[in-house]
C-alpha cells in the first residue's frame, strides 16, 4: 500500500477502541504513508500519536472532526490545527459541556432502569468525550445488546429508550475556530446527510462562506462513481480533495484502517495539496 494515506481516523481519545499509539502502529505495520487523528470534538490523542509517529516514522496529521447541523448532521473535520489555540479549547470545553449534560441525562434514565452507571467513573474510564458509543459499549457488558451497533438499534440510537438529544456548534463556528487554528475545515463524508443535489451545492455555499477550503470525496463505502460525483464537485468548487476510512477499530467492526469497507485508497497527492494548503495559510 505504498503511497497510500488515511485522513479520517478515531481513537480512544474519543470513541475508537484503539489508542493513538496503537493506531500508527497499525498504520505503519499496513504500509500507510500517512494518517491523520481526527477524534470526535477533541485534540487529546494529539500528542501521543505525534509521538508514536516518531517513534514508527510515520507521518500522523492532528486533526478534529466537529458535529454541527445544516438540516440535520453534518460533520467537519479539521487538519493540521494548533491544539493550543485559545479559540478552539473554548469551544471544545463547551461542546464537553453539552455533553455532560446530555451524558448525565442518560446515566439516570439507565439507572431509573436499575443499572449501576456513574458518570464519574465513565469519565475515568472513557476520557472526557463522551458519546452514545460508550453508552453501547456498557449494554454490551451488561449483557443487553450483542455488539455496539446492536445496542445503538435498540437504546441509543434516536427514537430508542435511552436516546437524549443534544445541542450542536453552529456550521458558521465550526469552521472559524479550525481557521482560527490555524486548520483547513473540510466537509466530512457529503452522502451520509442524504442531501439532494441543489442541497449539497446549498451547504457547501454556505461552508465555503464561512471559510471552507476542502470536501472529503473518498470515503468508506463510497463507489468509484460516487467519489469522481464529488471529485467533480469540489473542482468546480475550488475545493481541495481528502479522503479516509472513518476507522473506529472494533465500535465499527466493518471499517479497516487505510481500506475502509475494501475499496478504499486514498492517494498521497491529495495529503500533499493539504500540506501545502496548510503552510500557506501561516
Ligand atoms: P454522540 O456524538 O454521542 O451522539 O454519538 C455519535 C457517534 O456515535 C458518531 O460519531 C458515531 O461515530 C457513533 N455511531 C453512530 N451510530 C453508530 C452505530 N450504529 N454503531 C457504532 N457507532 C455509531
Ligand atoms: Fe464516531
Ligand atoms: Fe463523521
Ligand atoms: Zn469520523
Amino acid at each position: 500500500m505504498s503511497g497510500v494515506v488515511d485522513l479520517h481516523v478515531h481513537t480512544t481519545a474519543s470513541d475508537g477502541t484503539l489508542a493513538p499509539c496503537e493506531v500508527v502502529k497499525l498504520a505503519k505495520e499496513i504500509g500507510l504513508e500517512a494518517i491523520a487523528i481526527t477524534d470526535h470534538d477533541t485534540t487529546a490523542g494529539h500528542s501521543e500519536a505525534i509521538q508514536a509517529g516518531e517513534k514508527y516514522n510515520l507521518k500522523v496529521i492532528p486533526g478534529i472532526e466537529i458535529s454541527t447541523r445544516f438540516q440535520s448532521a453534518v460533520h467537519i473535520l479539521g487538519y493540521y490545527i494548533d491544539q493550543n489555540s485559545l479559540e478552539l479549547q473554548t469551544a471544545l470545553a463547551e461542546i464537553v459541556r453539552i455533553r455532560d449534560e446530555r451524558n448525565e441525562k442518560i446515566c439516570q434514565l439507565m439507572r431509573e432502569d436499575g443499572f449501576a452507571v456513574e458518570y464519574d467513573s465513565m469519565k475515568k474510564r472513557f476520557g472526557d468525550v463522551i458519546g452514545r458509543p460508550h453508552f453501547a459499549t456498557l449494554l454490551v457488558e451488561f449483557g443487553l445488546a450483542a455488539d455496539v451497533q446492536d445496542a445503538f438499534h435498540h437504546y441509543v440510537d434516536k427514537g430508542q429508550r435511552y436516546f437524549v438529544p443534544r445541542t450542536f456548534l453552529s456550521l458558521e463556528r465550526s469552521i472559524r475556530i479550525i481557521r482560527s487554528a490555524g486548520g483547513i475545515p473540510v466537509l466530512a463524508h457529503p452522502f451520509q446527510y442524504r442531501l439532494p443535489d441543489h442541497d449539497l451545492r446549498l451547504l457547501l455555499e454556505q461552508c465555503i462562506e464561512y471559510g471552507l477550503l476542502g470536501m472529503e470525496c473518498l470515503y468508506s463505502g463510497y463507489s468509484a462513481d460516487q467519489s469522481a460525483y464529488l471529485t467533480r464537485l469540489a473542482e468546480e468548487f475550488g475545493l481541495l480533495i481528502t479522503g479516509g476510512s472513518d476507522f473506529h477499530g472494533s465500535a465499527k467492526p466493518h471499517i479497516q484502517l487505510g481500506t475502509g469497507t475494501g475499496e478504499l485508497h486514498v492517494p498521497l497527492k491529495y495529503l500533499n495539496a493539504l500540506s501545502h494548503a496548510a503552510h500557506s495559510l501561516q
